[in-house]
């Protein structure tokens, strides 16, 4: 009799070096593994992904972390930059000569005081819905999924153990 390979259920990785490590091994995997869910996600994607996200984010301390606010460029809106260069005592033209290129805050974000940001109630859309897991359409979002798991560690172990969860039969 032929057993089917059970799954292996990964165990949470916390450790910024070794997920960004991990990310680069696991890229061609990644690309395929994005490959086979546009054909054969199940239709309850999105709720999978989110209740993944909250079972990740209920275990990881954003606030030991900060890694996307200290790596990522982030576009925040029109509104959002003037209330932030306005908590620095600047104008917006003043902010964007300081912390932007091309549009988007440089990172570290001006905002993040150590590991903490300092607007936490008002931060912007942007920052609440990172890494973007619970968010509808799963599918067509997955380049940046891709792009985040080397850089969240909530958005890393949600992918890793999405593969495990569907039985994605690795090539
Ligand atoms: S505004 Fe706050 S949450 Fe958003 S990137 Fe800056 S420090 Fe991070
Ligand atoms: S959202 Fe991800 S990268 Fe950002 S602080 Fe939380 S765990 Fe770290």
């Amino acid at each position: 009799m032929k057993l089917q390979k059970q799954a292996k259920v990964p165990t949470i990785e916390i450790d910024l070096s070794r997920i960004q490590q991990l990310s680069q091994e696991h890229d061609d995997e990644n690309w395929k593994f994005r490959s086979w869910l546009k054909q054969y996600a199940p239709d309850d994607i999105d709720g999978l992904v989110r209740t993944l996200s909250q079972k990740y984010f209920a275990l990881i301390d954003c606030r030991q972390c900060a890694n996307c606010c200290r790596s990522l460029h982030v576009e925040f809106k029109k509104s959002e930059l003037h209330t932030i260069a306005k908590t620095l005592g600047q104008s917006i033209e003043e902010f964007q000569k300081q912390f932007m290129s091309e549009g988007t805050v440089n990172p570290p974000c001006p905002m993040l005081n150590e590991k903490l940001c300092s607007i936490y109630e008002d931060r912007p859309g942007v920052c609440r819905s990172f890494p973007h897991l619970e968010q509808p359409e799963f599918t067509s979002r997955l380049i940046g999924v891709i792009d985040n798991v080397a850089v969240c560690p909530i958005a890393f172990n949600a992918f890793e153990e999405l593969k495990a969860k569907l039985a994605w039969p690795r090539p």
